[in-house]
């Protein structure tokens, strides 16, 4: 794609959230667009930076960092989110370029993140990835699982890392009742938090992508992660 298609998709793209939002009777710019930049090379992503987008998504951390290390040494500020399930050898590499890690999916996860997170005295911020569809492996799929990782955030075992929301994956089909299901368990799910962990403040969901994401509005989103629609077909 051109750099001009790429700033035409934003532009448009950006219109349609806007208003999905209003036409949800939401307040305009309560939906942040994470830019999906997976498999896209840097050039698409100086477009973007172009056209005023600073936050993008990635799924692999190596690609990742190759990628916006050089942006990065080119004096452009962004910001960005890890989206892809993380292998606990890949967080020292995650935390090193990424504000936010959003795919946390298990305990074991978060003792790695802290742990590097205070070699570099940083601080991160996280969203539970929420395994809500039956076509994907992703995400915590015990709800008791991931109380005891808030639990252990709430004991303090965290200090450098920032619970802010839930993430999911609705299922890839055309049937909108399934994605729209997959939105609402993952909504609900984060009221039940708020109630019974009111010192977190889990209070952001980024659901919706290229081909649901108006769904996800509708449903209470307020971040949604989009590719395709902005970049085109991966590479
Ligand atoms: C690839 C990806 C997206 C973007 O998907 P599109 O359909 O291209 O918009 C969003 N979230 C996650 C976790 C992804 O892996």
């Amino acid at each position: 794609m051109t750099e001009e298609q790429i700033i035409d998709n934003f532009k448009n793209v950006t219109e349609q959230i806007a208003l999905a939002t209003s036409t949800a009777g939401r307040a305009v710019g309560s939906v942040k667009l994470c830019a999906v930049s997976k498999f896209h090379p840097v050039e698409d992503i100086y477009a973007a930076l172009k056209s005023g987008q600073i936050l993008f998504g990635e799924n692999r951390v190596q690609e990742a960092y190759s990628k916006f290390s050089e942006i990065q040494n080119n004096g452009k500020s962004f910001d960005l989110h890890i989206i892809g399930s993380l292998q606990s050898n890949k967080v020292k590499k995650a935390v090193e370029i990424a504000s936010c890690i959003q795919s946390v999916d298990r305990e074991e996860l978060l003792v790695e993140i802290e742990k590097q997170c205070a070699k570099l005295n940083k601080s991160i911020d996280v969203f539970f990835e929420i395994h809500t569809a039956e076509d994907s492996k992703s995400g915590y799929a015990d709800k008791d699982l991931l109380f005891v990782s808030l639990e252990n955030f709430e004991n303090g075992l965290y200090p450098h890392i920032k619970p802010v929301g839930l993430m999911t994956m609705a299922p890839f089909t055309d049937e909108e009742k399934a994605i729209r299901l997959s939105f609402q368990k993952t909504r609900a799910l984060k009221d039940e938090i708020n109630e019974k962990f009111p010192e977190l403040s889990v209070s952001q969901l980024s659901m919706g992508m290229s081909g649901d994401y108006k769904i996800a509005i509708q449903e209470g989103s307020t971040m949604v992660r989009i590719g395709t629609a902005l970049f085109g077909e991966r590479c």
